[in-house]
């Protein structure tokens, strides 16, 4: 089990990508073929067990989408 995870509120994304850019370990991206309601691309997890729970991620959203956690 990785030690952190992330919840995205999907549907409030807008598919900027800036939270891809500004990850230190690379482990987000877009997804092309999962599209939300307004019709942006969502963010994916590529390597959930690289990251560090720094939460770089969620900061940087300009809409508050992702909130980071610790798996106890
Ligand atoms: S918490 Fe840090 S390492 Fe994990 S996905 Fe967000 S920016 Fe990347
Ligand atoms: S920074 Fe926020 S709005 Fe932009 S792609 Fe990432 S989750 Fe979506």
């Amino acid at each position: 089990m990785s030690k952190f995870y992330l919840k995205f509120d999907d549907e409030r994304c807008k598919g900027c990508g800036l939270c891809v850019n500004f990850c230190p370990r690379k482990i987000l991206s877009l997804d092309e073929t999962r599209i939300n309601k307004q019709g942006y691309p969502l963010v994916n997890v590529t390597d959930p067990e690289k990251c560090i729970g720094c939460a770089h991620c969620a900061i940087i959203c300009p809409d508050s989408v992702i909130e980071v956690y610790k798996n106890e």
